[in-house]
């Protein structure tokens, strides 16, 4: 079969490779769609992981083998799979903390080399402890959409974190793909979303998709020290909607540390801050730490799935409650995954979500 594998920093090499052989308690599907996502970006970019490696894990596709212990699936079946599913059982479960639990941690979909996710590949082989996490496409549903649960899920339980009341006021900074799923399932949360971007585009859709208020940000990186222009419009703003209160919490879906310390000042005492962005490790970085220690402003971060939504997200995509086919505007065939993982990584006023899907 063809697969796209990583070699090293920003080499991904079209290369023929065997189909993964499945055991008896295990799927083999054929990829549909695989978006791309930035922790696979990164990956690629820094090197962060040795190679060779098989990337892509917001996959979607058929059951075209099914192990004779793989009960409940059957060849044909249109899915959508769950590269990480948690135990259940250990501590860090317990605690809900499933990001940090040691079978959660590890890849359970492949299409050869070191586990990691194997969709910019032609098949994957599913593993059985990620087969909880397979959940069935409706007729009427795409693969595309199928490919966009996980990343939803993460938003979902980013949104989650937050404690907020029907009609409060929450900032979403970024109206990249992440972002304007955070606008949407906030408005349908009953929340008065502000959203800012630097594009234009972008904040045309999040009005669409339930912003009650945008702001276009003219200088992504201000200095500290200077009120700029945007800060200003936008505090005056915030001031105005919450009658001088603040904002009850701030999505913060930029890598942007600037932006955080706005942020910081722009929640109400008891508000939040979350970080949806901030993945890249050793960059530290100032804070008054008053603010969360006086004011009670907690600063959290969300990372990854929440195996238990699963349900949640799946209504919300197949309803179309949260229409995930307005996101994507880009789809690539699987020889050109490489130039699928360079626009993702540089986004143009048109590009949000960029797949790879590969005809059938
Ligand atoms: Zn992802
Ligand atoms: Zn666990």
């Amino acid at each position: 079969m063809r697969a796209v594998v990583y070699r090293g920093p920003n080499t991904l090499q079209l290369e023929t490779v065997p189909v993964p052989p499945i055991g008896h308690g295990e799927l083999l599907v054929r990829v549909s769609v695989c978006g791309v996502c930035p922790t696979d970006i990164k990956k690629i970019h820094y090197g962060t992981v040795p190679p060779p490696r098989v990337f892509g894990h917001e996959t979607a596709g058929t059951i075209v083998r099914a192990g004779a212990r793989a009960r409940g699936f059957k060849v044909g079946q249109r899915v959508a799979l769950h590269h990480h599913v948690p135990c259940n059982e250990c501590h860090a479960c317990r605690h809900h903390a499933f990001a940090q639990c040691e079978q959660y941690k590890r890849t359970g979909i492949t299409a050869g080399f070191e586990p990691a996710g194997g969709g910019y590949a032609e098949y994957v082989r599913v593993m059985p402890f990620v087969l909880p996490g397979v959940v069935n496409i409706p007729p009427r549903n795409s693969f595309l959409e199928g490919a966009m649960l996980e990343p939803v899920n993460t938003v979902l339980k980013g949104v989650k974190r937050l404690a907020l009341l029907r009609g409060d006021t929450v900032l979403v900074a970024g109206q990249g793909p992440i972002g304007l799923m955070f606008t949407r399932l906030l408005a349908l949360h009953g929340m008065r979303v502000v959203a800012t971007d630097l594009i234009p585009e972008r904040l045309a859709l999040a009005r669409e998709f339930g912003a009650a208020r945008v702001v276009q940000i003219r200088n992504p990186n201000p200095a500290p020290s200077r009120i700029t222009d945007h800060a200003s419009r936008l505090s005056t703003l915030i001031t105005k909607l919450t009658g001088g209160r603040g904002l009850d919490a701030a999505v913060i879906a930029v890598p942007s540390d600037a932006v955080v310390r706005e942020a910081q000042g722009l929640v109400r005492g008891g508000g939040q801050v979350l970080l949806f962005s901030h993945t890249k490790r050793g960059d530290p970085a100032t804070l008054d730490l008053a603010t969360i220690c006086v004011d009670e402003k907690d600063l959290i971060g969300s990372y990854s799935a929440d195996f238990l939504l699963q349900a949640e997200v799946a209504r919300l995509v197949f309803s179309r409650k949260l229409d995930v086919r307005r996101l994507i505007t880009h789809q690539f065939p699987l020889a050109e995954t490489a130039a699928a993982v360079d626009l993702a990584a540089h986004p143009t006023a048109e590009s949000l979500k960029v797949v790879v899907a590969q005809e059938q």
